[in-house]
C-alpha cells in the first residue's frame, strides 16, 4: 500500500513523548545543561557533573540547591510543571533560567530517570524513578531515604538520567563519537560558569576529573574564572572593556592575541542566560575581520544585561538564542564596543610564569616551577598575579608605546627587547612585520580602488610559475582572469587547467610561492562576485592577497641591524591593530619588572 493512502492513526503517548522530547534533548549535552540550569535556579553554589561512556549510561548531576519537598518531586516530572512562572505576562520579566516546565518530562522521555532530593530546612530525601511520561507506571511515588550528602550540602537535588536513548535507536546512532559528545558537554559548562562565576562547576567524564571550576575567593573578579576558560587552563591575560548604551551593559572579555579554528570560545550571555546566539556571534565577530584570517576565530566573552521586557527568551525548544525587540541596534552597539576595545587594547601582559611557556621560552631564564599540573583550571591566578592589575592593562592609543624604552637586543635572532623602565617588552620580528606588511597592502589596495587607478606594480619572475586549477572551473578562470590581472598579476591560461604566472606584485616574496598562488586562486574561485568593482569590495579576497603577500616577511632568526628594528618598530605602531599579526598572534609581549624579581627570589 502506497504511504498515500495510509490510514491515519493517532501515536500512542509513549512514541508521541518521544518525539516531542526530540526537540528539547537532542545528546548528552542538552540534558547536561536542561538539569545545571535547574540547579542554578535552585540557588546552587556548586554543581558536579557525572558522565559515563560519554553520557549514554549514565548522566548525574548534583546540586546543594533548596532541593524540592516530596509534593515537589512528584509533580517536577509533569509536562508543563513549573516553579517560576505562573501567568503569560510573566514571561516579559522572566529572571530565571528555566520556565516552560519541559525539560525533566523530557529527559524522563528519553531516559530512564531517579531524582533525589532534600529540600532546605527538611530532615529527610525523599527519591523518585520517572520513565516515559503517559505510559503506564512511568512514575514512582517519592519514597524517604536517608542521604544527606549534597556536595557537603545537607539539602540539594541529585539527578541521575540512564540509558540515555535507549528506546530510541534513531537518535542513538546520530549520537557522536564519546569524546566529540564530552566535549560538547564540557563547552555548555563552561558557557554556564562563564554565566555564573560564583558558582563552582566540575566535571568528572569516567572517573576522570576534566573541569574543576571553584568558586572564587573573595577578592577574586569574574575575569579569572573567564580567562581559566578562554585559555583552556592557563591564565593568559584577558583585555576587557565595559560600556552603558541603550541596549544594555554591555561587556567584553577578549583573550587577546589567541585565535581558534572553531567558534567554541565565542560565548554570550545576556542577563544570565547562557548561550550560541547566532545573531551575537556575528555581532562579535564583524570587528575581528580586519585582525584575523579568515577561518579564525577569537577567543571572547559578551556579557548583555539588559531590560527583560526587550528580549524573547522563548524562541527556541532549547533556549540556545534569543530574540531582540531591536536586533539591528543590538548588533550595532556590541560591534561597536568590541571594535573601540581592538582599537584601544594593549599588549599583553604576561600574568604567570607558567603562561608563558607555550608562547615563547626563556631558555636562559629560570621559570618558577608549573605547580598543580593535573588540576590545571584551579584558580592559581590568585595566589601572585593581581588580575586587575595585568589582566587589564588598557594602553592609551599611543604612536609607538616602545619609543620612550631602550632597544637592548636581540633574542634568538627572532625578539626585539626593549628596557622600558619597570618593565620588558619582546616584540617578535616576524609577527610584526607580517601586520606592516599586511596593512601596507590593504591600504594600497583599497587606495588605488578608490581612485580607479588598477595599476599595481609587479616583478617579473625569471621563471613563470605554473598553477593548475580544476577544469570545471575554466569558465570562472577565464572571466576572471581581468582581476588577477588588475591587482598586479601577470597571468594567462596555459593548456587546459593550467595558469601561468609571469608576474606578481612587487610586496610578495618567493619563498612558497606556488602554495600561496594556489591559496589566491582557491579564494578567487570561491568569490560570490560578479565584476572588478564587486572585487574591490570583497575584503576575503583582499585578506588573502594581503596575507599571502606576507609571508615573504621578515623571518624569524634573520638578524636585522639596530636602526632597522627600530624602524620595524615605528611602522608596527603605525598600523591600525599593532598588537596582533594578521594570524592573530601577539606581536608585543610585556614582562614586568615584579616578574624578573619574582624569578629570581628578591621578593616573598
Ligand atoms: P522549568 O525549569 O522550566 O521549571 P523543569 O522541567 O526543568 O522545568 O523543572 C521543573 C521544576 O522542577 C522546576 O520548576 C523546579 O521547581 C523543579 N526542579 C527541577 N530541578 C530542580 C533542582 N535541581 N532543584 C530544585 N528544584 C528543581
Ligand atoms: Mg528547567
Amino acid at each position: 500500500m502506497c504511504a498515500a493512502h495510509a490510514p491515519i492513526r493517532v501515536l500512542s503517548p509513549g512514541v508521541a513523548e518521544r518525539i516531542a522530547a526530540g526537540e528539547v534533548i537532542e545528546r548528552p549535552s542538552s540534558v547536561v545543561k536542561e538539569l545545571v540550569e535547574n540547579s542554578l535556579d535552585a540557588g546552587a553554589t556548586e554543581i558536579a557533573v557525572i558522565l559515563e561512556d560519554g553520557g549514554k549510561s549514565l548522566i548525574e548531576i548534583i546540586d546543594n540547591g533548596h532541593g524540592m519537598t516530596p509534593e515537589n518531586l512528584a509533580l517536577c516530572v509533569q509536562h508543563h510543571a513549573t516553579s517560576k512562572l505562573s501567568s503569560l505576562e510573566d514571561l516579559d520579566r522572566i529572571m530565571t533560567l528555566g520556565f516552560r516546565g519541559e525539560a525533566l518530562p523530557s529527559i524522563a522521555a528519553v531516559s530512564e530517570l531517579t531524582l533525589l532530593s532534600r529540600p532546605f530546612g527538611g530532615d529527610t530525601a525523599f527519591e523518585l524513578k520517572a520513565s516515559t511520561p503517559g505510559e503506564a507506571g512511568s512514575t514512582s511515588q517519592p519514597q524517604r531515604v536517608t542521604f544527606g550528602h549534597f556536595l557537603n550540602s545537607p539539602h540539594g537535588t541529585r539527578i541521575q538520567g540512564r540509558g540515555l536513548f535507549s528506546q530510541i535507536p534513531a537518535r542513538l546512532k546520530f549520537l557522536k563519537s564519546q569524546g566529540a559528545e564530552v566535549a560538547q558537554v564540557r563547552e555548555w559548562i563552561e558557557r554556564l560558569a562563564i554565566a555564573h562565576p560564583k558558582v563552582g562547576f566540575r566535571l568528572v567524564s569516567d572517573d576522570r576529573t576534566l573541569l574543576n571550576l571553584r568558586a572564587p575567593q573573595p577578592n577574586q573578579d569574574e575575569s579569572v574564572r573567564i580567562s581559566q576558560i578562554l585559555s583552556d587552563g592557563e591564565d593568559y591575560p584577558v583585555v576587557h572593556t565595559s560600556v552603558n548604551t541603550e541596549v544594555g551593559d554591555i561587556r567584553v572579555f577578549w583573550l587577546q592575541g589567541m585565535s581558534s579554528p572553531q567558534t567554541r570560545k565565542l560565548i554570550q550571555v545576556v542577563n544570565g542566560r547562557a548561550l550560541r546566539d547566532r545573531l551575537l556571534q556575528q555581532a562579535m565577530l564583524a570587528p575581528f575581520r580586519q585582525t584575523l584570517l579568515p577561518g579564525r576565530f577569537p577567543s571572547a566573552v559578551l556579557h548583555i544585561q539588559m531590560n527583560p521586557a526587550e528580549l524573547d527568551v522563548n524562541v527556541h525548544p532549547t533556549k540556545t538564542e534569543v530574540r531582540f525587540l531591536n536586533p539591528g541596534k543590538v548588533f550595532h552597539e556590541v560591534e561597536s564596543a568590541i571594535s573601540a576595545m581592538i582599537a584601544k587594547q594593549g599588549a599583553p601582559a604576561f600574568a604567570s610564569a607558567s603562561s608563558c611557556s607555550s608562547t615563547f621560552q626563556f631558555d636562559s631564564v629560570p621559570l618558577m616551577p608549573r605547580q598543580e599540573t593535573e588540576s590545571a583550571y584551579s584558580p592559581r591566578l590568585g595566589v601572585q598575579s593581581t588580575p586587575s592589575a595585568t589582566l587589564f592593562s588598557n594602553q592609551p592609543v599611543d604612536k609607538n608605546p616602545l619609543k620612550s624604552g631602550r632597544l637592548v637586543g636581540m633574542l634568538f635572532n627572532t625578539y626585539l627587547l626593549f628596557d622600558l623602565g619597570e618593565e620588558a617588552a619582546l616584540v617578535d620580528q616576524h609577527a610584526a612585520h607580517e601586520r606592516i606588511r599586511y596593512e601596507q597592502l590593504r591600504k594600497r589596495v583599497f587606495q588605488k580602488s578608490l581612485e580607479g587607478d588598477l595599476n599595481f606594480q609587479s616583478q617579473t619572475l625569471l621563471i613563470p610559475e605554473a598553477v593548475r586549477f580544476p577544469l570545471e572551473s575554466r569558465t570562472i578562470i577565464e572571466s576572471r582572469l581581468s582581476w588577477l590581472n588588475s591587482l598586479g598579476f601577470e597571468v594567462e591560461i596555459f593548456g587546459e587547467d593550467t595558469l601561468l604566472f609571469r608576474s606578481i606584485p612587487i610586496e610578495w616574496g618567493m619563498e612558497m610561492l606556488r602554495t600561496r598562488l594556489k591559496n589566491l586562486i582557491d579564494r578567487v574561485l570561491a568569490a560570490d562576485i560578479h565584476s572588478t568593482s564587486e572585487l574591490f569590495h570583497d575584503e576575503t579576497v583582499f585578506e588573502t592577497l594581503a596575507s599571502e603577500a606576507c609571508h615573504s616577511s621578515v623571518r624569524a632568526g634573520d638578524r636585522l641591524e639596530r636602526m632597522e628594528a627600530e624602524k620595524l618598530v615605528d611602522l608596527l605602531f603605525q598600523c591600525e591593530h599593532p598588537w596582533n599579526c594578521p594570524h592573530g598572534r601577539p606581536t608585543v609581549v610585556k614582562v614586568s619588572q615584579d616578574r624578573f624579581e619574582e624569578w629570581f627570589q628578591r621578593r616573598v
